[in-house]
């Protein structure tokens, strides 16, 4: 049912997910326009007792910018929970181990104001899961969408793998308690320091993380 919904928080089956691990950890940190910088261990304490998987936490912090385009329109936004898929070109542009799962960090459209975010890395199965997307939900209400515009995002850290639910209801719930997540933790001292980054008012061309 959930492939009907969205293509978004949820929907690889579990091998998949348990597939996309690599064995590993440590490594760079996320970079961004040529500087590397890795976060305090306090910082990559799991949120909510998913272990983080390490091919998620050895590029984090990802900085990451580009242009917001349509998605497939599954009812993300009448679920009220909309959210802005990037380009192929960018999503191709993400470390190919990222792990799949489901995120939070900070988002910024345009050169508007810095909100919290929860982010899906995951198998779109319209594409009979061989492409990758990644969706941004912004903790915020906007007058109106933002298609075309440039998003720019720090993804700080994992909340918890891809799931299939059996309902609606289920979902929801699930991404409700997601977007909880990710507020308490974007609260912490060391997560609302990457909110005043520079990299938020860098111009929009500027290249980062090689996009
Ligand atoms: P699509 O399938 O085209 O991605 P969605 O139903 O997922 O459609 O809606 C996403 C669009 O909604 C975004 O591209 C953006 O223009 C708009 N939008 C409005 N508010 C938000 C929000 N808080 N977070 C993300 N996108 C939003
Ligand atoms: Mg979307």
């Amino acid at each position: 049912m959930s492939h009907l919904i969205s293509p978004l928080f949820l929907v690889a089956p579990r091998a998949r997910w348990w597939g996309a691990l690599r064995a590993g950890a440590g490594g760079s940190a996320g970079c961004r326009a040529g500087s590397c910088r890795r976060l305090s261990p306090a910082s990559r304490a799991r949120p909510n007792g998913h272990r983080p998987p390490p091919a998620a936490m050895r590029h984090l912090p990802y900085f990451c910018r580009g242009q917001v385009v349509k998605g497939f329109g599954r009812g993300s936004k009448e679920l009220g929970i909309p959210t802005a898929n990037f380009s192929e070109q960018v999503v191709e542009s993400f470390p190919s181990d990222i792990s799949t799962g489901i995120y939070y960090g900070w988002a910024c459209v345009g050169n508007g104001d810095v909100h919290k975010m929860v982010l899906s890395i995951g198998w779109n199965p319209f594409y009979k899961n061989i492409k990758k997307s990644v969706e941004t939900h912004i903790i915020h209400t906007f007058k109106e969408d933002f298609y075309g515009e440039i998003l720019s995002i720090v993804i700080i850290g994992y909340i918890r793998p891809e799931k299939n639910f059996d309902s609606l209801e289920a979902l929801i719930s699930a991404i409700q308690e997601d977007i909880e997540e990710a507020k308490r933790q974007l609260d912490l001292p060391e997560h609302l320091k990457l909110k005043e980054d520079n990299f938020f008012h860098l111009p929009e061309g500027k290249i980062v993380n090689n996009h």
